[in-house]
């Protein structure tokens, strides 16, 4: 199987239909219209085998993930995720893994309603690159700077699954229903974008939590200038986790990561109005702590005791 006909199988017919792309996979490049009315949102991610994942696992999850992972940047700025290209290195061609793998793009791809418009294809040590491209109303996008004192601190779910799954990679003898489910989230992790409208109407400033809580929280501290105060007893721990390891449940919520649920501000004048909202559409979000003009991250542990994070999480170097 060459090169083109690689392509043509496995990337060229997995995504949704739409009419704003004027030239798709299968020229120099692809040509897309930009409504007048949007800014254009652009994010890279690349995925490593060892590091990102493990070669052992399904290629429809490899894929589900990378993607995943990708559209949550667009949608942490407030921004509908629309078009995708990836840079794929592979060590051989082998049809069943590029099937999987094919599949798992198209499940993402549908799902998030998102479009492959192009890409490459290399020869390597397996290696994922994904650039996504968002759209968001002209001067509407949330970014990380623009966090107040007095601002209300959000988190989108419960937090920690995935880091367990991450911990608990190696355990085969974990086999429970709990487990799974933490390790779903880990393969499989969804983008809120049932939080988009949400952002763009009330956030004053918002991350995706790929790093975990406490490193990516202090990301919007340090772009803002601000600090924080928050209650770790207010953090909401993911329940399997709890139960399965209750020890170590909030560290893998604060510092853990990969769960992909968004951190947000709002300020206090809007809580309110957010919450209603978020309650019309069903939705959850809980309050974890306020801005404050006192720059570092403070937490009241549950003896009630104040101590100072540094904003620890996954870093590469
Ligand atoms: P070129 O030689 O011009 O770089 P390629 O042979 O790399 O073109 O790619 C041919 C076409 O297929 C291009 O439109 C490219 O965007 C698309 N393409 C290549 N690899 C992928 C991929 N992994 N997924 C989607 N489209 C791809
Ligand atoms: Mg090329």
């Amino acid at each position: 199987m060459n090169e083109f006909s690689l392509i043509d199988t496995y990337f060229k017919n997995i995504s949704p239909k739409s009419s704003d792309i004027l030239v798709g996979i299968g020229d120099d490049a692809a040509c897309l219209s930009v409504p007048p009315d949007m800014d254009l949102l652009v994010s890279t991610d690349t995925l490593v085998e060892g590091v990102h994942f493990l070669k052992e696992w399904d290629p429809f999850d490899i894929a589900y993930r990378s993607l995943a992972v990708n559209v949550s940047d667009i949608v942490a700025m407030g921004a509908k995720p629309k078009w995708v290209s990836l840079a794929l290195t592979l060590p051989l061609v082998e049809q069943s893994w590029l099937q999987r793998f094919s599949q798992g793009l198209k499940t993402v791809l549908a799902e998030y309603q998102v479009a492959l418009i192009g890409g490459d294809v290399t020869k390597g040590s397996l290696v994922i690159t994904l650039s996504i491209l968002g759209l968001s109303k002209k001067g509407g996008v949330v970014t990380r700077s623009q966090a107040k004192p007095g601002d209300g601190i959000f988190v989108t779910n419960e937090l920690g699954g995935a880091a367990f799954a991450v911990a608990s990679l190696k355990q085969t003898e974990i086999n429970s229903t709990a487990y799974k489910a933490c390790l779903k989230k880990l393969l499989q992790p969804k983008p809120r974008i049932d939080f988009i409208s949400i952002l763009q109407q009330f956030a004053s400033a918002a991350i995706d939590i790929s790093d975990g809580l406490e490193a990516d929280l202090y990301h919007i501290l340090e772009c803002s200038g601000v600090g924080a105060y928050i209650e770790l007893e207010k953090i909401p721990v993911n329940k399997a986790v709890l139960n399965l390891c209750q020890e170590r449940a909030l560290d893998f919520a604060l510092t853990g990561g990969d769960d992909y649920e968004l951190c947000f501000t709002v300020p206090e004048g809007k809580i309110d109005d957010m919450l209603s909202r978020v309650r019309e559409n069903d939705l959850r979000c809980y309050q974890i702590g306020t801005i404050s003009k006192e720059k570092g991250l403070r937490a009241k542990a549950e003896n009630g005791q104040i101590i100072h994070l540094q904003g620890k999480g996954y870093a590469h170097f």
